[in-house]
């Protein structure tokens, strides 16, 4: 008997293709829930908080708010009226939160940064560090009068507490100086040691700050188990393209640094030009920087993403996103669409600066572009110059460091207690939302303690939309008291439970 016919063909297709459709249900529907480890939630540790006074911890960040400790833009330019501001900062932070700076060990440093301990009952465990920091980014000039509240004004409207710092990071920094005192007038002591690192110059690459503080770790020997520092939030689906809110904690953060790209020549007359000038050889080597950019790199992380935000997804989306080793590369193609999604799979490049010419009729003896560049976690410093001076391919163009360059951060591991405990703290002060690992695309102060820390966990705990993303060093920048509370929750189960 002959099987093979064009009928059986036929019908081992089609159950070929219907075995096929079942796979990537079956996968739409289960591998998206094996990303959410379902831990229980926390409610025992919950009812036991030590109670905090809301007006007062609405009124102490009014209060941070309106003092203006603006790292970088023209105040910088000032050191000492921003030396000022942050002394006055400090001053505050004593004078308003006497049970914590009495109960815990400040450690001088040689910088005006921050640095607490708050010793635990058993030194032997791994200590954990808290990161904040108390200055903030300028205001844009010219901007000042779109703030629907003045910008340094802490005015408490509508529920919420307007102002640069309001969500990055003097929330933070006080829900976690809140959080403590509240445990602290219980006599809570932690099971192991706290330290508390509070930059004053994160904004302008926290050099003076956080560095000096991981240095004192440094000359002390001192490890650390982890890290808790902002870096990404409990994003709304609005945000996402999903129905479902994500707590995403990044896992890994870019690096970052700016080079200068730079031709000189002779100059001359603009009557006799020479083919090329300094202006056409820079714009051609932009140009191909442009057009070549640096390749997708797409990691576990991503999987991870991607398949934690196919639960709030429709069900074709859904498909794709749950069997990522069939359609990786549509959405890879979907991601480097738009920037947002693109920054977080390759190394982007950004010409920032561009400088050439004096007068309409003299060429000039030079032009230069400053190129900001975020590095993807796989990559590091030293192979993206390489990279660059590769894709641009002309030795007219000479490259070179216009800032200090970092490194990525070593990935932290997702499968720690640590990192799950954290999870189970988000779940509970949110009512169980998904979570996810994530990469930090800008660069925080915990890019100090890379060999300090065996992981450094990013978040903040704070629901962060469409509208309040854009606020972040922009206009119009506020938080809710609902969210404020929420993060001083969350703070307070975590120092009650780091693991
Ligand atoms: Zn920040």
């Amino acid at each position: 008997m002959n099987v093979i016919n064009k009928k059986n063909i036929f019908r081992f297709s089609c159950l070929g293709f219907i075995i096929f459709l079942a796979v990537l249900l079956v996968r739409a529907y289960f591998v998206p829930h094996m990303t959410q480890k379902r831990l229980t939630a926390n409610q025992a540790a919950f009812k036991k908080l030590g109670m905090y006074d809301t007006p007062r911890l609405v009124e102490n960040l009014r209060q941070a708010i309106r003092i203006q400790t603006v790292s970088g833009g023209k105040l910088l330019e000032d050191p000492r009226t921003f030396a000022k501001s942050i002394q006055t900062f400090r001053r505050f932070l004593r004078k308003t939160y006497p049970v914590f700076f009495n109960s815990l060990e400040e450690i001088k440093l040689d910088s005006p940064s921050y640095l607490l301990k708050w010793p635990g009952q058993d030194s032997s465990l791994g200590a954990v560090g808290f990161m904040a920091h108390m200055d903030v980014v300028p205001v844009e000039p010219g901007t000042k009068g779109d703030w629907a509240m003045p910008p340094f004004s802490g005015e408490l409207k509508d529920g919420a507490i307007w102002g640069r710092g309001a969500l990055d990071d003097k929330s933070s920094l006080i829900a976690m100086i809140e959080a403590t005192e509240a445990l602290l007038q219980k006599g809570f002591t932690p099971p192991r040691d706290i330290y508390f690192i509070f930059g004053h110059d994160e904004e302008v690459g926290g050099n003076k700050g956080a560095k000096i503080a991981a240095q004192w770790f440094k000359e002390k020997g001192l490890g650390l188990d982890y890290i808790l520092d902002e870096g990404s939030g409990i994003i709304k689906g609005d945000l996402l393209g999903t129905s479902r809110d994500v707590a995403l904690i990044s896992v890994a953060e870019k690096g970052v640094i700016s080079l200068k790209l730079e031709v000189l020549s002779e100059g001359g007359h603009a009557s006799m030009p020479p083919l090329k000038t300094p202006i056409s050889v820079l714009a051609s080597a932009l140009l191909k920087l442009q057009q070549k950019p640096f390749p997708a790199r797409f990691t576990d992380i991503h999987t991870d993403i991607l398949q934690t935000l196919a639960l709030g997804k429709p069900l074709l989306e859904r498909v794709f996103l749950s069997n990522l080793w069939l359609f990786r590369s549509i959405v890879v193609g979907q991601m480097l669409a738009r920037p947002p999604t693109a920054a977080q799979l390759r190394t982007t490049v950004a010409p920032t600066i561009l400088k050439a010419g004096s007068k309409e009729n003299v060429l000039p003896q030079s032009s230069s572009a400053v190129l900001n560049v975020r590095i993807h976690p796989n990559e590091t410093v030293e192979s993206v110059i390489d990279e660059i001076r590769k894709k641009i391919g002309d030795d007219q163009v000479t490259i070179s460091k216009y800032s200090t360059g970092f490194d990525p951060p070593k990935k932290s591991a997702k499968n720690t207690p640590a990192f799950q405990r954290i999870q189970t703290h988000l779940q509970t002060v949110t009512g169980g939302v998904l979570v996810s690992p994530s990469i930090t695309i800008a660069s925080t102060d915990s890019k100090h303690f890379n060999h300090i820390a065996k992981n450094i966990y990013r978040i903040l705990p704070m629901t962060l939309g469409k509208a309040d993303v854009k606020t972040i060093h922009g206009t119009g920048e506020k938080i809710s008291v609902k969210e404020l509370k929420r993060m001083v929750r969350f703070y307070q189960l975590l120092l009650q439970q780091p693991e």
